[in-house]
């Protein structure tokens, strides 16, 4: 289920971000009713990912696809929806999605294009960028990429755990 995406509740802004790195299509805003979340799961075939029970029920009453996160952790987070979603847990900046605003990134070798929004140090020293296609906002893979790789492996890891954990439950997406 590659192609699927997502709509995330407030208060998952972080999971909203991870989903982005990861390459999936996530709709995400801090101020969305629960009515404007179900609408964008149904218009837009968007998998709803909530905390919230109650906005649970609703979607489930509504027909649309939801997903109720129970973990707080952000690793566990990410474990929890990619067992639930039935997704991969992969980082690949070449897939990524800008994280502040869903955007598609354009990979770019041509520093010149991005020179005046990024640091010289940065500039200096990589030779890929990527550009957000939607809010022209320039990312490299720079330091705390160890960190961002780290905890996916960590985060595939637990999956794993967590894949036989759910198995017999019945909130896991049909196939
Ligand atoms: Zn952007």
């Amino acid at each position: 289920m590659e192609n699927i995406k997502f709509v995330v509740d407030t208060m998952l802004g972080d999971l909203a971000r991870w989903l982005r790195i990861m390459g999936y299509d996530t709709v995400y805003s801090d101020n969305y009713n629960d009515k404007q979340i179900i609408e964008i799961a149904l218009l837009g075939d968007r998998v709803i990912i909530t905390r919230d029970k109650s906005l649970y029920i609703k979607a489930r009453k509504a027909l649309a696809k939801v997903i109720l996160v129970e973990s707080i952790d952000t690793r566990e987070k990410i474990a929890e929806v990619a067992v639930k979603a039935k997704i991969n847990i992969s980082v690949d900046p070449d897939k990524s999605r800008c994280p502040e605003c869903n955007g598609v990134l354009e990979k770019t070798n041509d520093k010149n294009r991005v020179k005046d929004r990024v640091p010289p140090q940065a500039l200096a020293s990589y030779n890929t960028f990527y550009i957000c296609t939607k809010c022209s906002k320039v990312y490299w893979e720079g330091g705390h990429w160890i960190n961002i790789r780290r905890l996916i492996e960590n985060a595939k890891e637990l999956a794993k755990e967590y894949k036989t954990m759910y198995k017999r439950r019945a909130d896991l997406l049909p196939a």
